[in-house]
């Protein structure tokens, strides 16, 4: 079978469909790689995307593809209008942030369903790997391409970040339940800080309808010392102060696990005929650990310089350029953020503090990758 394409991306979620979408509407020949037999399947996320107004507010220059301005209904499981940070004593601050909760199973097909009815070759259960500037296919679709751009979209375990040379930044390791019969706010996302429940990292509830919700612990290993994340989540749900309450009585439909960049973008994210998108980048907003809107937005932006790279308009060095005007500002600034937040996170009294001392609008504004004056201070004290 001939796989040959101007363009290879590797990995089918947000950022690799983004960037097939993208690079083959502009007429490239691209082939999409995916190692799942389906893809958007398990799904390994929270789904919670911020509405387009407060996407533009967190990157302001970023150009947002439609995708993330509009997609079908089905795609979206709930509307949320609040944001709620739970302190690790159980004091809560909220604010309005009008969200989505997505279904990523519908989601990145819609996004894979476009990236084909561009004209991208799609070859889902089939695993890349890179051997001397070539790809090399197993599963389904097996053989080797070596094609004049690869855009690396393969998530937090890049196999395309490793053959640039880059190690493996700071993670978050995430357990999540769907969770049934639960009796949460269905209009509130919430975060929970705890030392306890949640070591160097937070604890959530993402309502997907009334009673139905993820419910998930993201923390770092230097934080873990011996414990088991299945454990920390378990005790999170049957003996949080404030979650059990929610959460005690319901039923475990779905159990997942992933990693999150935590640490803002490798050395490299593009060398010689490589460029890296979403995860694969470190494309995370460090404050939250949402990796969606800046997937998508960097999808875009690598499919746009891929295409423009075979077609003799662009460079590929202009790619990092073009991340670090649409939205490099604000990763750089939610990985600072984060290391403020870190000199808390050993202590619930800190934390505890740390919260007290911003209003709700100030921790709104921590999570859009602003640094409030009451936040440097508190930097400046611990320094
Ligand atoms: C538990 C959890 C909860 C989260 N909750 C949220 C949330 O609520 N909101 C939010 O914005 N973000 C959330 N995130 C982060 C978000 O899921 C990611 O940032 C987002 O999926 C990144 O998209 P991506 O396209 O870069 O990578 P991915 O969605 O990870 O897609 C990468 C794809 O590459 C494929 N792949 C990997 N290696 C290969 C290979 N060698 N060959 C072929 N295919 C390969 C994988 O199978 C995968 O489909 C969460 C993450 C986790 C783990």
């Amino acid at each position: 079978m001939n796989k040959e394409a101007q363009i290879a991306v590797v990995g089918a979620g947000p950022a690799g469909s983004t960037a097939a979408e993208t690079a083959a509407k502009r007429g490239a020949e691209v082939v999409l790689i995916e190692r799942k037999s389906e893809i958007g399947t398990p799904v390994q996320c929270g789904g919670f995307l911020p509405e387009a107004h407060e996407l533009q507010a967190l990157i302001p220059r970023a150009r947002l593809p439609q995708t993330l301005q509009e997609m079908p209904e089905r795609c979206i499981l709930r509307r949320t209008r609040l944001q709620r940070i739970i302190s690790p004593s159980g004091k809560a601050k909220e604010f309005s942030v009008d969200g989505r909760v997505l279904d990523r199973r519908a989601f990145d097909r819609f996004l894979a369903h476009r990236a084909a009815r561009a004209g991208a070759r799609i070859l889902p259960a089939t695993r890349a790997s890179l051997v001397e500037g070539s790809l090399w296919l197993s599963g389904r679709f097996p053989g080797s391409i070596r094609p004049n751009v690869i855009i690396g979209a393969d998530g937090p375990s890049s196999t395309v970040s490793r053959a640039m040379g880059n190690r493996v930044g700071e993670q978050g390791i995430c357990l999540e339940y769907e969770m049934v019969d639960v009796d949460i706010d269905p209009d509130a996302a919430e975060m929970y800080f705890s030392a306890r429940y949640a070591p160097g990292g937070y604890a959530w509830i993402i309502p997907l309808g009334q009673d139905i919700a993820n419910v998930g612990v993201g923390v770092r290993r230097p934080y873990l010392g011996g414990q088991r994340l299945p454990d920390l989540l378990d005790s999170f749900v049957k003996e949080h102060p404030v979650a059990s309450n929610k959460l005690g009585h319901g039923e475990i439909l779905a159990v997942m696990r992933g990693l999150v960049p935590a640490g803002g973008s490798p050395q490299e994210v593009q060398l010689g005929n490589m460029l890296l998108a979403g995860d694969a980048a470190g494309h995370v907003m460090a404050t939250s650990g949402g990796g969606i809107p800046l997937a998508v937005v960097a999808g875009r932006i690598a499919g746009e310089i891929a295409a423009g790279q075979v077609q003799g308009e662009l460079m590929l060095h202009e790619y990092k350029l073009r991340i670090a005007k649409e939205f490099g500002t604000e990763l750089n600034r939610s990985v600072q953020i984060r290391k403020i937040v870190d000199m808390a996170m050993h202590s619930d009294r800190l934390m505890d503090a740390l919260l007290a001392a911003l209003s709700p609008d100030q921790v709104k504004s921590v999570m859009r990758a602003q640094i409030p004056a009451a936040l440097a201070q508190f930097a400046s004290s611990r320094n």
